[in-house]
């Protein structure tokens, strides 16, 4: 791992903070309020480059890594964003550019990359379904093949943008569980065009991220071609597993990012705002539990940007992944509950944000992985007998 700042990432952060001092926490206020998708600040990550950052430069992208997405995705969080930072990238930009650029067709590269990267395409990623969270390979949605065409029919539960999404990559048993020696085998992805006549979309009412939708989706003899098929058929568990480390790093640089945002923002307060004759920064706990929080998130960033170096250089990196997330999630937690701590009763308040901070990072305990799932896949990694 190199420590030095390349002229990449001095590019990406300078980059970042620009497109966040347009779209900083009163837009996301208002987002919020309205429960509106911010088409602005997706075209904005366009016009930056940032829809195409993982996307091969063969297919119009930047051909990067995750340790640039990370970077992009912590410094949108941190400089204002809050969890939209990530949340805007982490779907399309993230899973799916590199789903369809390990596992895709060239026909399906051509189809999907280079709208990706021009910011002309959202996804959708439908995995969860109601008896199927943290157990995703308890799927029940099935596809059946009829000729040239596979049926689709089953449900999904919160799957984010899919009121609005062009396609969904959607995971799906072939072969039923009950068949198959390994759990693991008789799963297939399919990329479904969200127009395919079958397909009825439900928001879930939610606490927070507002600015966009997550929903139920129901499928009733929903057709899609063979040609939409992503990997193999019944071995499309290891194409799901290829998206899912960047899900998990993305949400790390979230967890760190909004954290060092109410952090920054607790600090600037806490130098301003005077009770009994002194500014609160002064006394110590106040300003420690914040310091020590962020000295945490640096420490997870940077064992965000170890996890992302061996992801980028194709080696195993599913522990060092686990581990950045579980512990950027226990810090930026800390900060943002520390730094609502400061502001007093005025955390409580929408217009200081903090309070909008903490319903937003609270998602990352429970989502992609809970924090249970994650460590229980670090304690697997150290020896202990596998609980799941
Ligand atoms: C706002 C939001 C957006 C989402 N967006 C998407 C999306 O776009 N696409 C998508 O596919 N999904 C999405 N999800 C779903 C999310 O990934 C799941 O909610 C998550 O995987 C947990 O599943 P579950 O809610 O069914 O929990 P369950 O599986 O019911 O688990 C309940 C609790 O039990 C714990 N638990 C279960 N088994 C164990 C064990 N062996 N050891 C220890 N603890 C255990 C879990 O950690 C959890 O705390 C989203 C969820 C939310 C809230």
């Amino acid at each position: 791992m190199d420590f030095s700042t390349g002229t990449d990432r001095r590019l990406i952060e300078s980059t970042a903070r620009d497109v966040a001092s347009e779209y900083g926490p009163e837009y996301w206020r208002e987002k919020e309020r309205e429960g509106e998708f911010a088409q602005g600040f997706w075209d904005e990550l366009a016009e930056a480059g940032f829809h195409g950052l993982l996307v091969p430069e063969e297919y119009e992208g930047a051909g990067m890594g995750m340790q640039e997405m990370g970077l992009a995705m912590e410094t949108l969080c941190a400089e204002g964003c809050g969890m939209a930072g990530t949340w805007y990238l982490v779907l399309t930009a993230g899973m799916a550019a590199v789903g369809i650029t390990q596992n895709g067709t060239d026909e399906q590269k051509e189809r999907y990359l280079p709208d990706i990267a021009a910011g002309e395409r959202n996804f959708s990623i439908g995995i969860t379904e109601a008896e199927a969270g943290t157990n995703t390979l308890n799927v029940q949605t099935h596809a059946e093949r009829d000729g040239d065409e596979y049926v689709l029919n089953g449900s999904k539960a919160w799957i984010t943008f899919s009121d609005r999404a062009d396609d969904m990559i959607i995971v799906t048993r072939t072969t039923p569980r009950e068949e198959v020696d390994r759990g693991v085998d008789g799963i297939s992805l399919f990329v479904l065009d969200m127009d395919a006549p079958g397909i009825d979309v439900s928001p879930i009412p939610k606490h927070a991220i507002n600015y966009s939708k997550s929903c139920e989706v129901f499928l009733e003899d929903v057709r899609v071609p063979e040609g939409n098929l992503l990997g193999e058929e019944d071995d499309g568990w290891w194409a799901l597993v290829d998206m899912l480390n960047p899900e998990r790093l993305g949400f790390s640089a979230a967890a760190t990012g909004i954290g060092k945002l109410a952090a920054d923002t607790a600090i600037q307060y806490a130098n301003d705002r005077e009770v009994f004759g002194a500014p609160i920064g002064t006394h110590q706990a106040v300003s420690f539990p914040i310091t020590e929080a962020y000295a945490r998130m640096e420490t997870a960033a940077l064992m965000r940007e170890k996890a992302a170096w061996l992801y980028d250089q194709g080696e195993e990196c599913g522990y060092e992944t686990n581990v950045a997330k579980a512990v950027a999630v226990e810090a930026g937690i800390e900060a943002v509950k520390q730094s609502m701590q400061a502001f007093g009763g005025w955390g409580y308040a929408e217009e200081y944000d903090v309070e909008r901070w903490w319903r937003e990072i609270n998602l990352t305990r429970l989502a992609p992985v809970s924090q249970q799932m994650a460590y229980n896949h670090i304690a697997r990694q150290l020896g202990f007998p596998r609980s799941y």
